[in-house]
């Protein structure tokens, strides 16, 4: 039996997470497979509810699950509340309580939407890479940090980075794991030239290629694969690097796609994972039926393949997400009025992946 944890959360959340669990239900029903989905209120919602972004029950049912699907948390009512109650504040906890170090987001160009990126065609056609990120380490979390008072009345803000060679092991192999599935190339991302800690990186990670020698393992600084990202995207494969310098790198790849509503990601510990779009609650369209749900599905496809060793379904479902854009439907946010197109909703292009589904089952 399957065991799932839903958290749809605040805005958009519900609606984009309720299409990518119908398009999971159809594969799981269609196939007979047995599962079960615990449902809770989480951000937002669980703090009008109960107080507090997170409960200790939504934590019980996400440490016991297989998988937790994740849908986006936040808005503008619960922004004056203080740091520790703020609906965000439930994301982190997750993260933190599941330890989950390793986060992988996907930029992938899809021909149709080409368009819909702020780079030129050439550049951008056939960009298709994974960006892995470590999650719970370095400069995010190091310690000592804080803004102190010094005696000469001036004030010192400080963070520390630091990496332990074990936290960088096992993102490097996670890395490592992802290529052999794909072009089989990783590029380590660092800053080696100025900062020991991302010395210590280098070396280990080139540790760790010892024993995936089918894998080819490049190195650049940090400041030239943020240039390279927008020369040559369609030159990247996997990337593997440190908390800050994915964060920001995994947002500039995602420019190549066109719109956040595409972009899914999935935050692992070994075969647990949380499976959630890139973007936030979008309260500026929450509740209109215009949100894009195609990320929160290519999300649950990764959960598929990376929690529930399920690659066949996975791959089913973005074809058929792959599909429904070549048959031209478009929500707001992807569509340009190209010839062919159709401007729909969240639910008609959901329910469109679905149909896609069904038709590749009856041939
Ligand atoms: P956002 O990602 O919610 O929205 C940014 C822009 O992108 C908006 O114009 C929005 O309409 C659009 N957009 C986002 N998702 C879309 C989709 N699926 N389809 C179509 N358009 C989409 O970021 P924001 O506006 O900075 O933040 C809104 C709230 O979400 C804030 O409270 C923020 O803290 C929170 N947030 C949560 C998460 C998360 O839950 N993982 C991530 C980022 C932001």
């Amino acid at each position: 039996m399957i065991k799932l944890a839903l958290f749809a959360g605040d805005g958009i959340g519900p609606e984009v997470a309720g299409e990518a669990v119908d398009v999971l239900k159809f594969l799981f029903d269609y196939s007979s497979i047995r599962y079960e989905i615990e449902e809770d209120l989480i951000g937002g919602a669980s703090y009008d509810e109960y107080k507090k972004p997170v409960t200790e029950r939504a934590l019980k049912i996400a440490k016991e699950a297989d998988a937790v699907i994740f849908g986006a948390v936040g808005g503008p009512r619960w922004e004056s509340l203080p740091i520790e109650l703020r609906p965000e504040k439930a994301l982190l906890t997750l993260r933190y309580d599941l330890e989950l170090y390793a986060n992988l987001r996907p930029a992938k160009i899809y021909e149709e939407l080409i368009d819909a990126s702020p780079l030129k065609k050439d550049i951008v056609r056939g960009t298709d890479m994974m960006i892995v990120r470590e999650l719970t380490g370095g400069i995010y979390f190091g310690q000592p940090r804080g803004v102190f008072n010094m005696e000469d009345g001036q004030r010192k803000g400080i963070n520390t980075l630091v990496y332990t060679t074990k936290e960088i092991e096992r993102i490097a192999k996670i890395a490592f794991e992802i290529a052999r599935k794909r072009r089989k190339k990783v590029l380590s991302v660092d800053k080696a030239n100025v900062l020991e800690c991302t010395e210590l990186w280098r070396q280990t990670v080139s540790e760790v290629s010892k024993s995936y020698p089918d894998v080819e393992l490049s190195n650049m600084y940090v400041d030239n694969c943020s240039m390279q990202l927008i020369k040559q995207p369609k030159s990247f494969d996997v990337i593997v690097t440190t908390n800050m310098f994915g964060d920001i790198l995994s947002d500039e790849s995602s420019m190549v796609a066109g719109s956040i509503g595409m972009l899914p990601s999935a935050s692992l510990n070994g075969k647990k994972g949380m499976y959630e779009p890139i973007h936030g609650s979008a309260p500026d369209i929450a509740g209109q039926n215009k949100a894009n749900p195609l990320a929160a599905i290519l999300s649950v496809a990764m959960m598929l393949r990376f929690s529930l060793d399920m690659d066949n379904f996975a791959q089913a479902i973005e074809k058929a997400v792959e599909k429904v854009i070549q048959n031209g439907f478009r929500t707001a946010d992807i569509y340009s009025n190209a010839s062919g197109t159709k401007l729909v909703g969240t639910k008609e292009i959901g329910e469109a992946v679905i149909e896609e589904l069904k038709n590749n089952k009856n041939k």
